[in-house]
């Protein structure tokens, strides 16, 4: 098992190993994220697909939870959008 240093808690630790997530993310996930955070984040997108009512079936949904996935790794966009969603307008005045 490769070891890596974390993109989420900065640890060096085992790496996640394979997750199946397809394109970049999986790829990212194994290189950058140890078993730890990857192990936290399965038990935890089942409560956000019930918080958000996902069905992965669908491709929508699909994106959704890999944009999810991402914030909770708290690994970047992919390149070419970062920074695409920026901070908040600060007129944002309603309460
Ligand atoms: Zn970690």
């Amino acid at each position: 098992m490769a070891v890596v240093v974390c993109a989420r808690c900065g640890q060096e630790r085992d790496g996640a190993g394979k997750v199946g997530l397809p394109g970049s993310l999986g790829a990212e996930i194994e290189a950058r994220i140890c078993r730890e955070c990857w192990t936290e984040w399965l038990s935890t997108q089942i409560r956000v697909i019930n918080h958000y009512g996902l069905r992965p079936a669908q491709r929508e949904d699909r994106d959704k939870l890999y944009e999810l996935t991402r914030e909770f790794l708290q690994l970047a966009a992919p390149a070419g959008a970062v920074g695409g969603r920026g901070a908040e307008p600060p007129d944002a005045s309603e309460v």
